[in-house]
């Protein structure tokens, strides 16, 4: 049995106008997913865009002209709640035999408390997933993936990668908003294949940092597997005293729902998790 999807994003997510809860739904079925958690976006920030990818965004899906302000900051369509919960309603009543969880992505909640507060206040959401995709670099805020496409000349990749784990850490010390911390490694997903292979040998100091912080806070960490999650990041989570760890496909299309997931339940049992109580449980620590 595949442990439970506890990341997926649908049409309710704004860069998932291709999802579909229903069609998520029905593929967990088929998979014999004990449960799937819908996860949608909340982004509160808005970011600089260099011009050439203001047009890119444009030209692949030309609704987005409109997210865009005066001085070409971007800026994200805020989460229907209600149409979302209502599509969670439909989808439960649709699929008796699956187990569907309400959720959130927050991203950047540590600066965002107020604003995080009230999306959670608006609805019951069952996963409350902290997430950083984003960093301010001489007072402009960047996605991390187009940081790595637009180099300031002071910084290397490493240097990103740093900085990354730096504010995760402030995110994780400032924000109790959130119980699961997604993608740690979010920042390799644009490390450049022109250098050299990322190993997280490089970055010890820092992810193990950031992991006894979560630890210390009692919360999970989740192993996505959009980017596997590097196995030595999960021995750490172990050593760090982690208590338990979720699984995240993070699919935005109904195929991608609990990819990997057989090579990521095998390495986090290799890595001391089992699964909980029950099936829809996170895996916990091995005693
Ligand atoms: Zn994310
Ligand atoms: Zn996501």
């Amino acid at each position: 049995m595949l442990p439970a999807d506890d990341h997926t994003h649908s049409e309710w997510s704004w860069d998932a106008a291709a999802g579909s809860m229903e069609g998520s739904c029905r593929r967990a079925v088929e998979l014999g997913l004990p449960s799937i958690a819908f996860t949608e976006h909340v982004d509160l920030v808005r970011w600089v865009l260099p011009p050439e990818e203001r047009a890119q965004w444009i030209a692949r899906r030309p609704h987005r002209a409109a997210w865009f302000g005066e001085d070409g900051s971007l800026g994200l369509p805020p989460l229907d709640v209600a149409g979302y919960l209502n599509g969670i309603e439909r989808c439960r009543q649709r699929f008796p035999e699956l187990r569907i969880l309400t959720g959130v992505e927050l991203g950047e909640p540590h600066w965002f408390a107020e604003g995080s507060r009230q999306v959670l206040a608006g609805g019951h959401f069952q996963r409350v997933l902290g997430s950083l995709h984003s960093l301010e670099i001489d007072g402009a805020c960047w996605i991390v993936d187009a940081l790595f496409r637009h180099m300031p000349e002071s910084l290397t990749p490493a240097d990103i990668v740093r900085l990354y784990l730096g504010e995760l850490l402030r995110m994780v010390q400032a924000s109790g908003a959130f119980e699961v911390l997604t993608h740690i490694d979010y920042p390799i997903r644009g490390w450049p294949a022109a250098t050299t292979a990322f190993e997280p040998a490089a970055f010890e100091g820092e992810f193990r940092t950031v992991l006894g912080a979560l630890a210390r806070s009692d919360r999970v960490l989740e192993i996505n597997t959009r980017l596997p999650l590097h196995p030595t990041i999960v021995r750490w989570w172990h050593e760090a005293g982690g208590a338990a760890v979720s699984f995240g496909s993070d699919a935005h299309l109904p195929e991608a729902v609990a990819g990997g997931f057989v090579e990521a339940a095998q390495m986090a049992a290799a890595a001391g998790f089992r699964p909980g109580r029950s099936l829809h449980d996170f895996w916990v620590r091995t005693p």
